[in-house]
């Protein structure tokens, strides 16, 4: 595989970084995870925006080659002939010649940044969109600025890992009764013909598929309420999904053991799936 390392394309093997680099050992990194299908990128000017915004909030500088990313993605999925997969790209705050809580200056320390292709052939075709997930809820550890992509990814690892251990394939977390999101996507339930997504604030991931997603069910007519839902809730819905730039729109079927609805994937969400695949890659770049 050929990734991208601070300006230069190289065989995986051979891109090296730091020790020092502050996203090693302080997790001082945002990313973003952007699906190619067709070859082309879905939702990439989202996901630019949103790392714009990552790195703003965190003061960090752009990396040097900020304006080349969209011709860095096209030409690492050129490189490795996707034609379904994801682009992974990461900013960290670089690495300074030593170990230090203290930002290091801008001036001397530049960022590091790295991006590589993942190939997942059948990505479209997710036979899971057939049959649903189980999610166990959780409670949500997290920081409080979960709106800014960190690599800071070790609670919602353990999310996944107890999630597994439980037999189930995700978790939702929740904080003061309410869901917040899946360890790694956006939670939604559908109640009475309702599309009803937690609002967007420091508490959760502000998903560029969720944008897109709600913007497309607004446009079908589709009623759509943005606000906290419960785990009680979420259980008497008629479907619950959840939505990512990897998975797209997919089906919950079973929470904590209780069915949603009858145990099988949901109208809604198989609409609102095939909405989102169909306008997005017309979208794609
Ligand atoms: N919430 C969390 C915690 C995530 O990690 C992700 C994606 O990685 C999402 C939501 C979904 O965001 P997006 O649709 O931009 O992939």
């Amino acid at each position: 595989r050929t990734v991208y390392l601070n300006g230069d394309f190289l065989p995986e093997t051979e891109a090296k970084v730091s020790i020092f680099d502050r996203a090693f050992l302080m997790a001082d990194g945002v990313y973003e995870v952007t699906s190619v299908l067709g070859g082309k990128l879905i939702d990439f000017d989202g996901h630019l925006k949103r790392l714009e915004r990552s790195l703003n909030e965190l003061d960090m500088k752009k990396p040097a080659a900020f304006d080349d990313l969209l011709s860095i993605h096209r030409k690492l999925v050129e490189l490795n002939d996707i034609d379904e997969g994801l682009i992974y790209l990461q900013v960290t705050r670089g690495a300074p010649g030593d170990r230090d809580f203290v930002f290091p200056d801008p001036e001397t320390t530049e960022p590091t940044l790295v991006l590589f292709t993942q190939a997942k052939p059948g990505l479209s075709n997710n036979p899971t969109a057939k049959t649903g997930i189980k999610v166990i809820s959780i409670e949500d550890v997290r920081w409080g600025r979960r709106d800014i992509k960190t690599v800071q990814l070790l609670y919602p690892s353990m999310g996944k890992m107890m999630a597994k251990k439980a037999g189930a394939d995700d978790a939702w977390m929740v904080e003061d009764g309410f869901v917040t999101e899946g360890t790694s996507n956006n939670a939604y339930i559908v109640k009475d013909g309702k599309i009803i997504t937690r609002n967007l604030s420091t508490d959760i991931l502000h998903g560029i598929t969720r944008a897109a997603v709600l913007k497309f069910a607004r446009e079908a007519q589709m009623t759509v309420e943005e606000r906290p839902f419960t785990v009680e809730e979420a259980k008497e819905a008629d479907e619950a999904f959840f939505t990512s730039a990897s998975a797209f729109v997919l089906p919950v079927v079973e929470i904590d053991g209780a069915k949603v609805g009858d145990g099988t994937p949901g109208s809604v969400a198989g609409r609102l799936r095939e909405i989102y695949l169909e306008e997005s890659l017309k979208a794609a770049v």
